[in-house]
C-alpha cells in the first residue's frame, strides 16, 4: 500500500495552494499547464509534453499495453460574484482542514493528488504491467469531451480504461446524463406597434412554444440509475426595427439533459412536435461550440454530449471498489454525477470503460467558497497510486485487463 509521509502531505497541500493561485479560466490555462509540466517532471516522470491543443500529457511506461488514463481538467469557470466569497478565490487559504479557492474541488485537488499518486508509484520502484497516462486537459467547462477527443483521435493516445478525477466526494461514479443544446427561432412580421394587427409578433409565437416546452419537460423519459431527462429554456432574445414596432424575430435556447435511451434525434423530434402542435413558423437546430485553445488550436463541436453509464458489475467498477475498500477500509458508494464530464467522449462516444473518483465535492463546484478537505486530497493521492497498481498490475501480479486486449 502507498502511504504519504507527513512531509509529502504538506508538499501536496503546497502544490494545491500553488495550483489555486495560478488562475486558469477556460481558454487561459497556459500558466497552469507550465506549472504542471514542471511538477510532473519533479515527480520523476520523464515523458511529459504539451500537445497541439495545450493539454498536458505525462506517460509512465509509454508503449506498454493496456493503457490506463487519469483525466483531469485544468480550467475553471469564472468568479461572477466576488462579494459572495468569504475567502479569496485565488489565495488557496487553509482553514479548519479545508483548502478554499476557485477550482479547489473542481478539480485542482485531483490534479495535485494525481501528481503525487504518480510520484509515489515511481518511487516505489514497482513496474506497471501497462502504461499510465496523466492527461490534464483544457476547456472542459465550456465543451466537455472535446479535449479528450483531440487526445484520442489526433494525438493517438488510446486508453483501455479511464478514471476521471471530477469530484465524487471520495466515492465512485459510473455515469452521468448527457446533454444537447438547441436553439429555436420564430419568425413574425414587423408592423407599427400602434397597429399590432399589421404585423405578427414573433415573441408571442415563442411564448406559445415555451409554454409547450414547459409542459413537455414534465414528461421525459426516466432511467433508474441516471434519473429522468430534463429540459429548460436558458436564454431568450428578440429583434424588431425599434421598440415601437412589432418584433419580427425571436430566438431562445434550450438545455436538454439526456438520460439513457434518449438521444439527439429524439430531443429534436420532441421540439418539432411542439412547433407542429402550436402551428407557429419556427425552426429548431443544435447549437455549435466554436472555440480556440490557448495554443491557437481552433475547434468546433455540435453541442451533443451523449449520456453514459458503465454497468455496476463491470470489472473496472468492481476493481475500483475493491481498491478503495482496501485503502480506506470502507465500502465506497457507487453512484452518478448530476453534471457532465469528459466521459461524454471517453465512454459516451468512444466506448472506453470510464469511471470517476475524486476528492472534491460536486455540490461545491461552481459555488462561492468552494473548498476541499485536505485529508481527502492526501488520501486520494494514495488511492490514485493504488488504483494504477491494481488496475494495471505490477511486476508479476495481473491487472484487470490483460495486455493483449485492445
Ligand atoms: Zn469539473
Amino acid at each position: 500500500m502507498f502511504r504519504l509521509t507527513p512531509k509529502e502531505q504538506s508538499d501536496l497541500t503546497n502544490l494545491l495552494v500553488q495550483l489555486v493561485r495560478t488562475r486558469s479560466r477556460s481558454g487561459k490555462e497556459e500558466q497552469l499547464a507550465q506549472l504542471l509540466v514542471s511538477e510532473l517532471n519533479k515527480a520523476g516522470i520523464a515523458d511529459v509534453r504539451v500537445d497541439r491543443m495545450g493539454n498536458v500529457v505525462a506517460r509512465i511506461g509509454a508503449g506498454r499495453r493496456p493503457m490506463l488514463l487519469f483525466n483531469g481538467h485544468m480550467d475553471t469557470v469564472d468568479v461572477t460574484d466576488r462579494a459572495a466569497w468569504q475567502h479569496d478565490p485565488w489565495m488557496g487559504e487553509v482553514a479548519n482542514g479545508n483548502l478554499y479557492g476557485l477550482g479547489s474541488s473542481d478539480m485542482k485537488a485531483s490534479l495535485a493528488a494525481m501528481v503525487f499518486g504518480a510520484k509515489k508509484l515511481i518511487e516505489s520502484g514497482a513496474r506497471l504491467n501497462g502504461e499510465l497516462v496523466l492527461a490534464f486537459v483544457v476547456q472542459e467547462e465550456p465543451c466537455e469531451g472535446m479535449a479528450m477527443q483531440v487526445l484520442v483521435e489526433q494525438e493517438g493516445i488510446r486508453p483501455d480504461m479511464v478514471i476521471l478525477g471530477e469530484p465524487t466526494h471520495m466515492q465512485i461514479c459510473r455515469g452521468q446524463r448527457g446533454r444537447v443544446e438547441m436553439r429555436v427561432d420564430t419568425r413574425g412580421r414587423s408592423g407599427h406597434a400602434a397597429r399590432p394587427d399589421s404585423g405578427e409578433n414573433a415573441i408571442y409565437a415563442a411564448m406559445r412554444l415555451i409554454f409547450g416546452v414547459e409542459l413537455l419537460s414534465g414528461n421525459l423519459a426516466n432511467d433508474r440509475f441516471l434519473g429522468p431527462g430534463s429540459l429548460i429554456v436558458t436564454q431568450i432574445q428578440s429583434s424588431a426595427p425599434s421598440r415601437n414596432a412589432v418584433p419580427d424575430r425571436c430566438w431562445f435556447y434550450l438545455d436538454r439533459r439526456l438520460t439513457l435511451g434518449e438521444n439527439e434525434t429524439r430531443a429534436m423530434a420532441e421540439i418539432q412536435s411542439v412547433i407542429m402542435r402550436e402551428g407557429v413558423p419556427a425552426t429548431v437546430e443544435i447549437t455549435e461550440f466554436d472555440g480556440v485553445s490557448y495554443t491557437g488550436y481552433p475547434f468546433r463541436k455540435r453541442e451533443v454530449f451523449p449520456p453514459w453509464a458503465l454497468p455496476a458489475e463491470h470489472p473496472l467498477v468492481q476493481a475500483a471498489v475493491a481498491t478503495l475498500r482496501q485503502v480506506t477500509e470502507k465500502r465506497p458508494e457507487v453512484t452518478r454525477w448530476d453534471f457532465s464530464t469528459d466521459g461524454v467522449y471517453t465512454m459516451g462516444q468512444a466506448q472506453i470503460p470510464t469511471i470517476g473518483f475524486g476528492p472534491g465535492r460536486d455540490d461545491l463546484a461552481h459555488t462561492p467558497d468552494e473548498h476541499v478537505r485536505l485529508a481527502d486530497v492526501h488520501l486520494a493521492a494514495e488511492i490514485y497510486a493504488q488504483l494504477a497498481a491494481d488496475l494495471l498490475g505490477t511486476d508479476g501480479r495481473q491487472g484487470i485487463v490483460s495486455g493483449s486486449t485492445t
